[in-house]
């Protein structure tokens, strides 16, 4: 058994990609070829944003949102520690400071009640009212000592977006952007509106393991906004003007490779037949797991919600029982994976902000149980009762 199978999908449409990538070949323009146009058309539609732009990876697009609002020292940007490195590290790696804001239990995603206590806790300078980074030996601020809230980057973990309504309301309430981190979440759907457009700009990926995903590094930026689609559109090509030897910004080589959009486009035209194969999948696993017996919480949705199901992450009793229950999955031919076994705010890489553990107790707690089971549209009803079946008989 696969923890993501990609072999299945490849079959189902493999003359089409042959073709696609015939195709770009024989035209030759693998920079900026005309699949990325027409791939951004296509996407633009299906998300039902005026702008989409494909770029080289999804922490590009991460990278390319914030510069695109001009962020570097001085500014603070809000998100969750319970995500994957890239989310926080354009933060940082832009000057500016990431400031954790803990997850709500059931969704995995950023809590707006505590957000709102991260944007007070910054502006009246003040730890007791939430964890803030003691960055007192760092060049973080700027020249007259002050950090200012910029924006918010909330993440779609899972496949689930997060809470938009409120995370919305609070950035406009205290004059903040919000980017959606949708690089897990292409495909999903909140109130009706297609994940990718519920914020300022949406931030996907196409790595391979992705809901939709290529076969190298992708990603785009979608936004309705004018000026800041034109502003991405310059910074992926080294923030070129009228022509790339006339550059109006400061920008980065950031862009969709041609013949990675043209396997995306050979990949689109299943995809809305793959997200509803995942939602069956989980709908399964959500019917086998769902019992007084079973040991472990399977995710629950919001009903307003629809999850793309990048993932399918169940919470065992305890660190030991996570543990027991993937040796025992292992030792029956299925594969799991850990997201994410160590919150940002504990990493190496960030000790430079002081945070320190037990700031945001649910990220840990969540760190210690959490674990992910195969999930694939092909994935088969048989293979996933022998899972229920191995977990059901690790009930301690
Ligand atoms: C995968 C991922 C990214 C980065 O995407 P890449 O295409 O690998 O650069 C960013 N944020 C989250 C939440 C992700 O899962």
């Amino acid at each position: 058994m696969e923890f993501i199978d990609l072999s299945i999908q490849q079959d189902r449409i493999r003359n089409k990609i042959d073709d696609s990538i015939h195709t770009v070949l024989k035209h030759g323009k693998y920079i900026m070829g005309p699949e990325v146009n027409e791939l951004e058309e296509r996407l633009a539609e299906y998300i039902e944003v005026k702008h989409a732009i494909g770029c080289a990876s999804g922490t590009d697009a991460l990278l390319m949102a914030l510069m695109a609002f001009n962020i570097g020292p001085g500014d603070v940007i809000f998100t969750s520690p319970f995500t994957f490195i890239a989310t926080a590290e354009v933060i940082s790696l832009l000057g500016a400071t990431p400031i954790f804001v803990d997850i709500d239990p059931v969704t995995f995603n950023i809590d707006p009640l505590k957000l709102e206590l991260a944007i007070r806790a910054v502006k009246e300078k003040d730890a007791n009212i939430y964890p803030l980074p003691r960055l007192l030996h760092r060049q973080q601020t700027t020249d007259n000592g002050q950090l200012t809230p910029r924006g918010i980057i909330a993440v779609d973990l899972f496949g689930l977006p997060a809470d938009y309504d409120p995370i919305n309301k609070i950035a406009e309430k205290n004059d903040l952007f919000v980017i959606e981190d949708a690089a897990q979440s292409f495909g999903a759907d909140y109130k009706g509106r297609r994940a990718c457009s519920l914020g300022h700009i949406g931030c996907t990926s196409f790595f391979p393991a992705k809901p939709l995903g290529c076969y190298g590094d992708g990603g785009m930026c979608f936004t309705d906004d004018d000026h800041l689609g034109e502003v991405i559109r310059s910074l992926r090509v080294h923030g070129k003007g009228h022509d790339k030897y006339d550059n109006v910004h400061v920008g980065i080589n950031g862009r969709l490779d041609t013949l990675q959009a043209a396997i995306l486009l050979a990949k689109f035209d299943i995809f809305p037949d793959e997200v509803e194969l995942r939602q069956k999948v989980a709908q399964r696993y959500s019917d086998l797991l769902n019992s007084d017996s079973h040991p472990v919480i399977p995710p629950r949705i919001p009903e307003f919600s629809i999850s793309v199901w990048a993932q399918y992450s169940i919470l065992a009793k305890d660190e030991k029982h996570r543990s027991i229950l993937q040796t025992s999955l292992k030792e029956a031919g299925i594969p799991t994976a850990i997201y994410y076994p160590k919150p940002l705010h504990l990493q190496e890489a960030f000790s430079y902000l002081g945070y320190k553990e037990e700031d945001f107790p649910v990220s840990e707690d969540c760190a210690k149980r959490i674990f992910s089971l195969p999930m694939h549209p092909y994935l088969i009803e048989k293979d996933q009762e022998k899972i229920a079946q191995v977990l059901a008989s690790n009930a301690n």
